[in-house]
């Protein structure tokens, strides 16, 4: 029954959209037809359920709701007042969070969120208090430029892009990088493990405002704990961005001193990762830091996205259920499986493994770079993308890595098997493409060749896979 509903109000919604612009409804058909028939490795993706979907494509996606539950700076706002108090229940109850803040569009939104959340917090200044107070008409000139200079010289401190940090935890290009007075912590360079003995260290002499926690592309489980230990010996506010692995939390596989929320001051996340909910952000906080947080609208916010506050309060509700649970632990048995696939086919892993939902394929063995490695396996139909290894010699654009996660395969519902054949499949594309030599006849960092019928035979082999295990199983556009 649901399986017909599902099938029919896609399809007579694309009959909708193709009168208007058939391509639109063309390009729509043909994603799904190309998300069903590849091998998606992307970390940092997933598939919504249709319920998830379906909410966004409505009404609430045509209101204006600046401000907060009850406080709203537009009329006629008591619909989007339900759905942002229901989201935000539901995400205090799934991550036992104090607070919960769910408008931010998206994961860089709700870093910017939580940054100026924190510099409202700290930064003891007259001319804040005055500008929170809103007597902001009091402010000189002069006042401004003071604060701006109080503002801007704060520190933060973050993990390295290429250790497996996010642009925004202070990366030079990155505004959190020219906002903040930043320095970044890297991994072990024999282990590839995070060594909190030097994080403490380069925190006890840096002394930053805000010590950022998490990652994008490390593949193993932090101990906040002692992150929040680290933080509180230097007197910094522990932020921990949980963008990658929030459904690791939510699905009660990271408990304990792995789950950040009880120990972050305040905790950021996506809500379209291995949470496997609508594209968007959110923000968590410990109850001093709430108010602040609260006034992401106006701080860095204009009109929250009330259809997506909507999908985000029926992805939270599936995360509450127990089967969501079972979901996350396969996530992380799956890529235990993947790991073992690669290490007994003799292949390299950063860190030699992992314990969270990805893992980090060092191509330079196979003698390519990661960007010849993501080109090969995408014409083999092998989705992938290329990722920085610690000290990486190729650079962020060339790299020598590849970066390979469990969720979205998960959904779909493959196991153990299935992911030692997807390992099997790699190593084989891999050991199978040369790199190519530049016009001038030297080596090349982007061209490559793949051996003869291996891209045939690679797709025969993930097209059993994925017939197995169909994505929206019961969907049929007629
Ligand atoms: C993906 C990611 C983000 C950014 O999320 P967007 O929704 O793309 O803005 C932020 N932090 C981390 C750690 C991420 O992995």
């Amino acid at each position: 029954m649901t399986d017909s509903l599902i099938s029919s109000a896609y399809t007579q919604a694309l009959e909708v959209i193709g009168a208007v612009e058939p391509r639109i409804a063309d390009a729509t058909r043909q994603e799904l037809a190309d998300q069903r028939g590849s091998l998606k490795l992307i970390a940092s993706e997933n598939y919504a359920s249709p319920a998830v979907l379906l909410t966004m494509g409505t009404w609430f996606s045509d209101k204006y709701a600046e401000g907060t539950v009850g406080h709203r700076f537009y009329a006629g706002c008591q619909n989007v007042d339900t759905v942002e108090s229901l989201a935000a229940e539901h995400a205090r109850e799934l991550f036992g969070a104090p607070y919960a803040y769910v408008q931010p569009h998206s994961g860089i939104d709700a870093n910017l969120v939580a940054f100026w959340s924190i510099l409202a917090n700290r930064v003891e200044s007259p001319y804040l208090q005055k500008m929170q107070a809103k007597n902001v008409n009091e402010l000189t000139e002069a006042d401004w430029e003071t604060l701006r200079a109080e503002l801007g010289n704060q520190r933060l401190l973050g993990m390295s892009l290429d250790a497996g940090g996010h642009l925004t935890h202070g990366f030079r290009p990155n505004i959190s990088g020219k906002m903040f007075h930043q320095q970044q912590y890297g991994t072990d360079p024999e282990t590839g493990l995070l060594d909190y003995d030097a994080v403490a260290a380069k925190a006890r002499e840096f002394k930053p405002l805000v010590l950022v926690a998490g990652y994008s592309a490390y593949p193993r489980r932090v101990n906040f704990a002692k992150m929040r230990e680290i933080a509180d010996e230097v007197g910094a506010v522990l932020m921990v961005d949980m963008a990658h692995f929030a459904g690791l939390v939510a699905g009660k596989v990271f408990t304990g001193e792995e789950d950040p929320v009880p120990y972050a001051h305040i905790t950021t996340t996506t809500t379209h990762k291995s949470l496997r909910g609508p594209r968007g952000g959110m923000v968590l906080a410990q109850e001093e830091f709430a108010a602040d947080v609260d006034r992401g609208c106006p701080m860095v916010l204009g009109g929250p996205l009330s259809h997506v506050m909507a999908a985000k309060a029926v992805a939270f509700a599936e995360a509450r259920q127990s089967s969501f649970q079972a979901y996350a632990q396969q996530i992380a048995d799956n890529a235990q499986s993947l790991a073992d696939g690669f290490l007994k086919r003799d292949a390299r892993l950063v860190t030699g493994g992992t314990d969270n939902h990805l893992v980090l394929l060092d191509v330079s063995s196979f003698g390519l770079t990661g960007r010849q490695a993501e080109s090969a396996l995408l014409d083999a139909g092998v989705v992938t993308n290329r990722n920085s290894i610690p000290g990486d010699p190729n650079g962020a654009w060339y790299t020598s890595g590849i970066r390979l996660g469990t969720p979205a395969l998960t959904t779909r519902g493959f196991g153990h098997d299935e992911f030692d054949t997807v390992a099997e499949l790699i190593v084989d594309v891999l050991s199978n493409t040369e790199a190519g030599t530049t016009k001038a006849g030297g080596p090349s960092k982007a061209s490559y060749v793949l051996g003869d019928g291996v891209a045939e035979r690679t797709k025969a082999a993930s097209g059993e896979l994925l017939d197995k295990h169909p994505l929206y199983p019961g969907l049929v556009l007629g």
